[in-house]
């Protein structure tokens, strides 16, 4: 058995600067509070930091950016390693694969495939984490020909509760590998990933936004579009209610809006990408004329900027369910929550377009491989000003009662707004086998409170 490594680890105690870097979270509606922490930059200061909180009674845990801090279970008395790994991004153009260490965000994945001729499975913000987002399934606008992120990883390094640095892939320890993609964490944590990249030079991709009068025409279309659009194209449709701050266009802070953006990959050739653009945006164009429109041929560095997600930390309140087919009753519930007139204060409602390879199970993948759901929903806001918590997660419960007869009842981990969310990803089988790799590499629990709700039965 290998011995932890107990040697002072550098852990930073709350009231130093270096306590405030290392939680520093993105979602300021839910701080993160460890007993201690560390931002880790070599595999031996994961170790050390492991070892020490094995040695102290301490629980470990793990993030990078904390993009899902109100996602997790609260922090209090654990050992924090934020994980910021040197070695940067490298990239094996003949295997097409990126060795990314743990704490490297997407943008920095996007921009060093791109060099190449090649695109990663980024979601919708360039700030994001890559180990965070694949770990946790991963929706990107890519997404509906590649599949699910988290299937397109070949290897993960992780250090586990014993001290012990590990490679796993699909022959190297293929079980915890299994685990480790989607089983709902609590395994180790992780230095390093390998993720397949795929050639893509022209993208089409941008956002066109309508003021909200036209939500219900603009949905409709969209959704029926969705019905038997083809694979190469991955779009979503929100409502957004912007408010006037820098960075967000006047024509968008002007009323509610309602949005259709993502990316088609020209797989089929720049003609047929063409022609699927004009199948989607020709009909919404005639409903009006858009009060902005970003679509445009480009590379797939642009993608990460068409979403305008927030790229500096805020706070948010939230919630997320897979949802079925919503039939035109389901577009009136959704709008009836979220529309103009709901008095809805989320700032942004959304629903993403899944199938085609999200819904196909990929029989070398892990524990979670496909979403059978139709849609990916997804509201928040920020409790600022008039705008109380708790009048948000009113409205988040007024939005899932509205739905919940298109709800599956399942969830997908990375788009997860709050901990305490009715959530769940996996099947029983999933669950028990997952539980059986958390006993062998982490027999004591070091882990325990980083497992998602519903992934475990351990205690
Ligand atoms: C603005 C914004 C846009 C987003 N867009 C998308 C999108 O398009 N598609 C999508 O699927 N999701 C999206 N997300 C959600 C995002 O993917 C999840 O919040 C994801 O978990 C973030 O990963 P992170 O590492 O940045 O977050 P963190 O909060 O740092 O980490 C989240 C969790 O991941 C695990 N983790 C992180 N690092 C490690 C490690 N080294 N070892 C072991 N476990 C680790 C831990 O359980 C940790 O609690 C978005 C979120 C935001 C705020």
């Amino acid at each position: 058995m290998t011995t932890v490594n107990v040697r002072d680890p550098g852990l930073a105690l709350p009231g130093s600067p270096a306590y405030d870097a290392a939680t520093a979270v993105f979602n300021l509606a839910a701080p993160a509070e460890p007993a201690a922490a560390l931002t880790a930059r070599t595999v031996d200061e994961v170790r050390g930091a492991i070892g020490h909180a094995a040695a102290t009674g301490r629980r470990v845990r793990v993030h990078a950016t904390g993009h899902a801090s109100a996602a997790v279970r609260p922090m209090r008395g654990s050992v924090l390693i934020r994980t910021r790994l040197d070695g940067g991004v490298e990239v094996d153009v003949r295997r097409r694969v990126a060795r990314v260490p743990a704490g490297t965000l997407w943008g920095e994945v996007v921009e060093a495939a791109a060099r190449h001729g090649l695109a990663a499975p980024h979601g919708s913000s360039a700030t994001v984490g890559v180990v965070g987002y694949l770990l946790r399934g991963g929706l990107s606008f890519y997404g509906r020909a590649v599949g699910l992120a988290v299937n397109r990883v070949r290897a993960i390094e992780l250090v586990t509760a014993d001290g012990e640095h590990r490679r796993t892939d699909a022959t190297l320890d293929p079980e915890l590998f299994w685990a480790l993609r989607g089983g709902g964490g609590g395994f180790g944590v992780v230095t390093a990933v390998e993720v397949e990249l795929f050639p893509a030079d022209l993208v089409i991709t941008g956002a066109a936004f309508w003021p909200a009068a036209h939500a219900r025409r603009v949905l409709d279309l969209w959704r029926r579009w969705t019905l038997d659009a083809p694979p190469e194209a991955t779009t979503s449709l929100r409502v957004m209610n912007l408010p006037p701050l820098p960075g967000v266009p006047p024509a968008l802070a002007a009323g509610p809006v309602v949005c259709v953006d993502g990316a088609i990959l020209a797989a089929r050739g720049p003609a047929a990408a063409r022609s699927v653009a004009e199948d989607l945006l020709g009909p919404l164009r005639s409903v009006a004329e858009p009060v902005l429109d970003t679509w445009q041929e480009a590379t797939p560095a642009a993608v990460p900027g068409v979403h305008m997600d927030p790229a500096d930390p805020v706070p948010v309140v939230g919630d997320h369910m897979l949802l079925d087919e919503l039939g035109d009753d389901g577009a009136e519930a959704f709008l009836g929550a979220v529309g103009p007139g709901s008095g809805s204060p989320l700032v942004v409602a959304g629903l993403r377009q899944l199938g085609g390879a999200f819904a196909v199970p990929d029989p070398a993948g892990g524990a979670l491989n496909h979403l059978p759901a139709r849609y990916s929903y997804a509201g928040s806001g920020p409790p600022l000003g008039p705008v109380t918590p708790q009048a948000l997660r009113d409205h988040c419960a007024k939005v899932r009662a509205a739905l919940s007869p298109w709800d599956t009842g399942t969830t997908v981990p990375s788009f997860v707004e709050s901990f305490d969310q009715p959530q769940g990803h996996l099947g029983h089988d999933e669950v028990r086998r997952a539980d059986l790799v958390r006993l062998r590499v982490d027999p004591d629990g070091l882990f325990r409170d980083d497992i998602a709700p519903g992934a475990t039965t351990l205690r």
